[in-house]
């Protein structure tokens, strides 16, 4: 990958972005955009990217570029562009630390141990997966228990296969994406097992990842026993009822070698809560204004930092607006705050940003609760969009315009998403 190759670490900079992921590389190109000179990208791995380099499969950029990217191929545009507008960037590089002044404690294998002070900062530090602990699953402690986002890494980064039969726990789709994967490296991949009864991945994975490789994938069915001493030698599965819980009387084994879990993302906020930032339950981030600005000011947050995203082009729009925001504060020029705030109502399980302003366009970014056909949307009272179908694995977006708001005087907008008759 090209990257920049940082001679002299300066100790101020306009904006500071912490992460350089797809959501550090498009912040700090917003901040550069709106003005702000001197932007920093600290990245603790060896090469920005986060992790697009270990996505090497296409399906990146329809949204953003018009065309289908590999991983790679969409970090390096925005490389070289950050390269091209002379953003610093310094790999190898841990920012351990964060005040409420925006003094960056950073850990650099080039530098050592420094203070970096930024105007304004950004945080775009991704998310972690979810593992075998966050859900309690019993049994032995083998090798071989490990979370798709690692495997991927494994597999596509340093070439070895994680084991040559596979059991697949959760639909998400990094794991979709890694049966597919496995199977064409001759990985013999056994079934994914969903507690819920409908996908938690995208359609489009479900269709072009199990279907067209004849995988099977079990719904309302959970892995309820790992067994192995030295190596995963097979797991239990079972059906559950409608309120999860496994029926024991009904378990069945499945032999495998390797279980490879694919049961979510939570956004990586150690740094942030070290600022005490205000979190939303719901997303497992912090809560941001439309310039994704948090409860500090002057600290702006993008990406899986905030909430986490199915697609790399909506890291990429949000990202964006982060660093204008950010490049904006830094020179003095901030936009006046908002004066709406957004109320999850039916149906509605997060809603991002948290607030907006009535004077211009906002794209909202939802989640919903459960699955629904035919559907309404609503924004209060002042608009409804008929939707074919939603799903929670889906992120809806919705763009509010001002001229919806226009006899708008409340302070605060419910938004649902209800079942509706079919015409
Ligand atoms: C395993 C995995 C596979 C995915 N596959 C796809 C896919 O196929 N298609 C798709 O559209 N989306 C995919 N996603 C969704 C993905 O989350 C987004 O597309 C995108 O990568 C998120 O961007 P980000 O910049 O917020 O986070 P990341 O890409 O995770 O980048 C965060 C960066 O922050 C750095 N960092 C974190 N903490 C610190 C610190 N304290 N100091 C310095 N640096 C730090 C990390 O090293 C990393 O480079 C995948 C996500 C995961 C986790």
């Amino acid at each position: 990958m090209l990257t920049g190759k940082l001679a002299q670490l300066d100790g101020d900079y306009d904006v500071v972005v912490v992460g350089g992921g797809p959501a550090g590389m498009a912040a700090a190109l917003g901040a550069r955009e709106v003005g702000a000179n001197r932007v920093l990208i600290l990245d603790r791995d060896r090469e920005a990217g986060g992790i697009l380099l270990q996505c090497i499969h296409p399906g990146f950029g329809l949204h953003h570029f018009g065309e289908e990217l590999t991983g790679p191929e969409y970090a390096q545009r925005f490389l070289s562009e950050v390269c091209d507008k002379g953003i610093d960037v310094l790999t190898d590089a841990y920012a351990a630390d964060i005040d409420l002044d925006k003094r960056v404690k950073v850990m650099s294998g080039r530098f050592g141990v420094r203070i970096i002070s930024g105007s304004a900062v950004v945080l775009a530090m991704g998310a972690r997966e979810r593992t075998r602990g966050a859900i309690r699953t019993p049994g032995t402690r083998p090798a071989g228990v490990m979370t798709a986002g690692l495997t991927q890494r494994i597999v596509n980064m340093l070439g070895y296969l994680p084991g040559k039969r596979v059991a697949i726990l959760g639909s998400g789709d990094i794991g979709l994406i890694m049966a597919r994967r496995l199977t064409l490296e001759g990985v013999e991949v056994v079934g994914v097992y969903e507690i819920m009864p409908y996908p938690n991945g995208l359609n489009r994975n479900i269709v072009q990842c199990l279907n067209d490789f004849d995988i099977p994938l079990h719904l309302s069915t959970t892995v309820v026993n790992i067994h192995g001493r030295d190596r995963v030698e097979k797991v239990t599965v079972a059906p559950v009822d409608a309120s999860l819980k496994p029926d024991l009387t009904r378990c069945s084994d499945v032999a495998c070698d390797t279980l490879m879990l694919s049961i979510g993302l939570i956004p990586e906020n150690e740094l942030s809560r070290h600022l005490n930032l205000r979190f939303d339950p719901a997303t497992g981030g912090p809560f941001v204004t439309s310039a994704m600005e948090t409860s500090i000011d002057g600290v702006f947050a993008c990406g899986n930092v905030v909430h986490i995203h199915d697609l790399v082009d909506f890291v990429t729009q949000e990202s964006l607006l982060a660093g204008q925001g950010a490049g904006l504060y830094a020179t003095g020029h901030r936009k006046p705050a908002d004066n709406i705030r957004l109320i999850p109502g039916d149906n509605v399980a997060s809603c991002v940003p948290h607030t907006i302003s009535s004077d211009r366009d906002h794209t909202l970014y939802l989640r919903v609760k459960k699955p629904l056909d035919m559907s309404t949307i609503r924004l209060g009272e002042v608009y409804e969009k008929k939707l074919r179908y939603v799903f929670p694995a889906e992120t809806l977006t919705v763009t509010v315009r001002p001229r919806f708001l226009e006899n708008f005087h409340g302070n605060s907008l419910r938004i649902d998403v209800q079942p509706r008759e079919p015409a």
